[in-house]
C-alpha cells in the first residue's frame, strides 16, 4: 500500500471543487461518462489492430449503479482500464496543458473561479464537487493485476493492489449527504440523456424499485433490482441532419467540449461519391484557454468507420483553426493508420483542405452579435491564417476585422471598399502598438482633411508582418501610410517649388541631425503638426518583416525620413533664426516629438526633456 501526495496544481483543484459554489454539480456525470467512453475508444481500437486482443469476444459497455442502502453510485466500462503508472499519471498529476493554463488562472476567489470551471471542463475532478470518497478500481487490458486509486479529496491518495477480472474500470463514488439526489433513478437517467445521449456505447442502469405483489391483507412491497439502456448509444455525427435539432447538436457539443455555453455556431456535412467522410465541428463561444500555448491540445477527434483512432494529431486542420472542436469520421483511412501515414496522407489532405473551406464559410456567415463574439475571440488568429493558407487567403480576408479612422468598433474589408475610391482602388492602413497614439498620428491629417478612411491596425506584432505580404483584396493593394505619399491637391512643379523654397533649411536640419535620420525633406500630408517620421519606401528591408518572422529573427529598423510642414508657424520661423544654438534644439525637438507621436522613442529622453525646458524656459 503506497501513499501519495497530490501535486500541488491538484491540491488546489480539489479544493476548488471540494468548495465549490458552482451551480452545475451535474457535470460530474458527463464527465465520467466521457471518461469511460474514452477508455472504451481506446480498447476499442487495440482490438481491431492489435492481433493480441482479436480473439476477445467484446463488447464496450458503461454500466451505472445506484445503491441508495449505501449510498454510493458507481460507474463502470470495460475499456482500456490503467494501470499503476497510468493512475499516477492521469489521476496524480496534471499533465494536459489545458488543465494547466486552467488552474494558472485560478483567482483564489471562489465565485470568479466557479465561473471559470463552466468555461472548462476538468474531467475526473469534478466528482469532488458531489463527494470527498473516491475510489477507483481498475485493470488495464493485457496486464494480470488490477489497482485501487482511493481519495477523501484533500491533498493524499493512495494506490493498492486488488483484483478484478475484467479490464476496464470502476469508479466508486460515495455521495455526500446533501448530494443524495443523484440516488435518483429519474435524475441520474435526465442527466444522461441530456449529455451523453450520443455516446456510441450503451449506457445501462441499474437501480432498485419498490414493486407490490398479492392483494389486499397478502399485499407485500419488495424491492426489485432494475436495469435499463437510458441513451440512444449512436454516434451523433452518423446520424443525419434532417433528424437532428439544434438542441441534440449543442447537448452533443457539451458532453464533447466539456463546456458549459452554446458554441458560437455548429456545421455537420457528409461527403459522399469518390471519398467519404463526415465532419462536425463546432466553434466555441471563448478561445479555447490554451491557444496560445506551444503545447496546445487539438480540438478534433478523427475516427475511421466510427472507430475511435487519435485526438493528438494538429495536422488534421491548419494551425490558426486550432479553436475548432469536432469530429472527422472518414470510410476510406485504413483502421490500423500509423502516425506517420497519417502525416502525409492524401485521404486527409483531402478532409483537411474540404473541411478548413467548410469552417471558414461557415464563420463568414456569422452575423451581427456572433460575428463579433467572432471576432473578439479569434481576429488574432485569422490574421496567422492570412499569413498561412495561401488557398484560403481571400476567404479570410473577407473575415478579418479592422479598426478604422473614421468609424467606431471593427469594419470588414468589403465594408471599406465600398467607401473607397473605385478608381484608385487602394486600402489604406498604418500599423503600431498603440491605439490612441495611431489615432492621432500626424500621418493620418491629410487623410483626415482628404476624408479618406485609413485602417488601424493595433496588433503590430502579427500585422507588421503579415499586411505587407497581403498584396491585395478583390484587386484592392493595400499601402501602408507610413511609406507613401498622403493625398493632396498640389501638383509634382507645385511641390518640387516649395522643396526648393526649403531647401537651405532642410539641409541644415539634416546636418544638424546627421546619421540619425536618413533625409529632411519638405512634405504637403500635415496640416496642424510641424513634423513626422516616414518609413522610408526605397530601402529594401520595408515589408521584409515577414521574411525575418518566418527566419525567427527580428526585424532591422528601417531607416526614418524626417517631413517638415512648410506650412507651419513653427517652420517658417525657424526658417528665419539666426541662433545657431537654439536651432540645433529646435531640430531635434522637431524629430524627438514626431517619433513620439507615431510611439516610437527619442534617442536621448533627457536630452530632449531639457530641450523642451530650455525653449519654454526662452518663450516665457
Ligand atoms: P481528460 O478526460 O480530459 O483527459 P480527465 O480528468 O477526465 O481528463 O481524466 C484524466 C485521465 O485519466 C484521462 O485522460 C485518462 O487517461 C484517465 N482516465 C480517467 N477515467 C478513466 C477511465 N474510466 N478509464 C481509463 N482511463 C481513465
Ligand atoms: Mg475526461
Amino acid at each position: 500500500m503506497a501513499k501519495h501526495q497530490f501535486q500541488t496544481e491538484i491540491g488546489q483543484l480539489l479544493k476548488l471543487m471540494t468548495h465549490s459554489l458552482y451551480s452545475n454539480k451535474e457535470i460530474f456525470i458527463r464527465e465520467l461518462v466521457s471518461n469511460a467512453s474514452d477508455a472504451i475508444d481506446r480498447f476499442n481500437y487495440i482490438q481491431l489492430t492489435d492481433e493480441k486482443f482479436k480473439e476477445e469476444n467484446w463488447v464496450g459497455k458503461i454500466n451505472i449503479n445506484i445503491d441508495e442502502v449505501d449510498g454510493t453510485l458507481t460507474i463502470a466500462d470495460n475499456g482500456l482500464g490503467m494501470n499503476e503508472e497510468d493512475l499516477m499519471n492521469n489521476l496524480g498529476t496534471i499533465a494536459k496543458s489545458g488543465t494547466k493554463s486552467f488552474v494558472e488562472s485560478l483567482t483564489g476567489d471562489a465565485k470568479k473561479d466557479s465561473n471559470l470551471i463552466g468555461q472548462f471542463g476538468v474531467g475526473f475532478y469534478s466528482v469532488f464537487m458531489v463527494s470527498s470518497k473516491v475510489d477507483v478500481i481498475t485493470k488495464k487490458a493485457g496486464e494480470e493485476q488490477a489497482y485501487m486509486f482511493s481519495t477523501d479529496g484533500t491533498g493524499e491518495f493512495e494506490i493498492k493492489p486488488v483484483t478484478k477480472e475484467e479490464h476496464g474500470t470502476i469508479v466508486y463514488i460515495k455521495l455526500n449527504d446533501d448530494e443524495k439526489e443523484f440516488l435518483s433513478k429519474w435524475r441520474v437517467e435526465e442527466i444522461v440523456k441530456k449529455y451523453s445521449n450520443h455516446i456510441a456505447y450503451p449506457i445501462m442502469m441499474h437501480f432498485s424499485e419498490d414493486e407490490t405483489t398479492g392483494k389486499d391483507d397478502d399485499k407485500v412491497t419488495k424491492k426489485v433490482k432494475k436495469s435499463e439502456q437510458v441513451n440512444a448509444a449512436t454516434a451523433l455525427w452518423t446520424l443525419s441532419k434532417t433528424e437532428l435539432k439544434k438542441e441534440d447538436y449543442v447537448e452533443f457539443y457539451k458532453s464533447f467540449a466539456h463546456g458549459d455555453n452554446e458554441p458560437l455556431t455548429y456545421l455537420h456535412n457528409k461527403v459522399e461519391g469518390g471519398q467519404e467522410f463526415t465532419t462536425l465541428f463546432y466553434i466555441p463561444k471563448t478561445a479555447p484557454m490554451d491557444m496560445y500555448r506551444a503545447d496546445y491540445q487539438s480540438g478534433v477527434k478523427l475516427y475511421v468507420k466510427r472507430v475511435f483512432i487519435t485526438d493528438s494529431d494538429k495536422e488534421l486542420l491548419p494551425t490558426y483553426l486550432r479553436f475548432v472542436k469536432g469530429i472527422i469520421d472518414s470510410e476510406d483511412l485504413p483502421l490500423n493508420v500509423s502516425r506517420e501515414i497519417l502525416q502525409e496522407n492524401r485521404i486527409l489532405a483531402n478532409i483537411k483542405q474540404n473541411s478548413t473551406k467548410k469552417i471558414l464559410q461557415a464563420i463568414k456567415k456569422l452575423k451581427g452579435d456572433d460575428s463579433s463574439a467572432f471576432t473578439k475571440q479569434y481576429n488574432k488568429v485569422i490574421k496567422e491564417g492570412i499569413f498561412q493558407d495561401h488557398v484560403n487567403k481571400e476567404l479570410l480576408l473577407e473575415i478579418v476585422r479592422y479598426k478604422s479612422s473614421t468609424q467606431e468598433g471593427m469594419i470588414g474589408l468589403d465594408e471599406y471598399i465600398s467607401r473607397g475610391n473605385s478608381e484608385k482602388k487602394e486600402i489604406y492602413y498604418i500599423v503600431g502598438e498603440n491605439e490612441k497614439v495611431l489615432r492621432n498620428s500626424p500621418l493620418l491629417e491629410a487623410y483626415k482633411k482628404a476624408e479618406v478612411e485609413v485602417l488601424i491596425l493595433d496588433d503590430k506584432e502579427i500585422d507588421e508582418i503579415v499586411t505587407p505580404m497581403i498584396g491585395a483584396f478583390k484587386e484592392w493593394s493595400f499601402k501602408d501610410i507610413t511609406t507613401m505619399d498622403a493625398p493632396d491637391s498640389k501638383t509634382a512643379e507645385e511641390k518640387e517649388e516649395i522643396s526648393k523654397e526649403f531647401k537651405s533649411l532642410t539641409d541644415k536640419i539634416k546636418e544638424v541631425l546627421g546619421e540619425e535620420i536618413k533625409e529632411v525633406k519638405t512634405t504637403t500630408r500635415l496640416t496642424s503638426s510641424p513634423s513626422c517620421v516616414v518609413k522610408d519606401a526605397s530601402d529594401p528591408m520595408a515589408g521584409m518583416a515577414y521574411m525575418f518572422a518566418q527566419m525567427g529573427q527580428p526585424m532591422p529598423e528601417t531607416p526614418l525620413i524626417l517631413e517638415i510642414n512648410p506650412d507651419h508657424e513653427m517652420i517658417k520661423k525657424l526658417d528665419k533664426l539666426e541662433n545657431s544654438e537654439t536651432f540645433a534644439d529646435m531640430a531635434w525637438i522637431l524629430l524627438d516629438s514626431a517619433k513620439l507621436s507615431e510611439g516610437l522613442e527619442p534617442k536621448d529622453k533627457s536630452a530632449f526633456a531639457l530641450r523642451i525646458a530650455k525653449i519654454a524656459t526662452q518663450a516665457l
